[in-house]
């Protein structure tokens, strides 16, 4: 894994397929330019196999799928990296159930992408004893080895800049949602490395302050990736502190 990896995750977003082609290169062209930075593109699912078929995909990125279709038939018909999995919107206005997330994490990780697990808290609950339920159910039967392979996300949703009153948790409070993850796996799976991703209101003014932490190898940005200036800022300010 590069040094620090950045998900963009643009939901619904842009509207049209010209406009998310148009996005789409240019993401594509400024992640050229910061190739010690991973970065994973994930477009709306309706555009995905337009953008992604047909020809050999710029290598500067990696792309991401915002769905998997479990329990129908989950092979990817794109070259896609990392599906996201457990995503709030997914689990609160769809209502995707824990036995469904442990599903397509299952279907993910046979198909040999990486999963990008979604957990947190919506705000006046116990967060530990969400992360608690969450991890427990999410990661059901799977192996030490499969676990290895998830890219953990605390991504708090009261935190989600789409969100009423959505803004981004401070650093110091997300370290310590991390350090709960990880005692989690550490004392049910006996892991040595794991990732952990950051996501919530990220944009080019506070990525620094949540990357500069070794404890967080990467970030997920919604809204902030839609505006390729503003992607742009947020690459060079993840550079300034590698
Ligand atoms: C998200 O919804 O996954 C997300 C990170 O959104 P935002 O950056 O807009 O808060």
């Amino acid at each position: 894994m590069k040094n620090k990896i950045i998900i963009a995750n643009w939901k619904d977003n842009p509207a049209t397929l010209v406009e998310t082609e148009e996005l789409f290169k240019a993401e594509i062209y400024i992640a050229k330019r910061y190739e010690n930075v991973q970065t994973v593109i994930c477009p709306p699912t309706e555009f995905l196999e337009q953008l992604l078929q047909g020809g050999p995909v710029n290598r500067a990125a990696l792309y991401g799928a915002q769905d998997v279709f479990w329990p129908e038939n989950s092979k990817p018909t794109v070259p896609i990296s990392h599906v996201l999995v457990g995503h709030s919107e997914r689990r609160y206005d769809l209502g995707e159930t824990d036995e469904i997330v442990n599903q397509k994490l299952k279907a993910v990780l046979e198909e040999g992408i990486v999963p990008v697990l979604f957990v947190g808290e919506r705000g006046g609950e116990s967060r530990e004893e969400i992360l608690t339920v969450q991890l427990a159910k999410d990661l059901a039967g799977l192996s030490v080895e499969q676990v290895s392979k998830i890219l953990f996300t605390y991504e708090p949703v009261w935190a989600i800049s789409t969100n009423p009153g959505g803004h981004s948790d401070t650093p110091e409070n997300a370290l310590e949602a991390i350090k709960f993850i990880d005692d989690f796996l550490t004392i049910n799976y006996k892991l040595k490395t794991k990732n952990y991703l950051y996501g919530g209101s990220v944009n080019e003014n506070n990525v620094a302050d949540f990357l500069k932490h070794p404890e967080i190898s990467g970030v997920v940005v919604g809204k902030a990736s839609l505006d390729s200036n503003r992607f742009l800022q947020i690459l060079n300010a993840t550079t300034m502190i590698l």
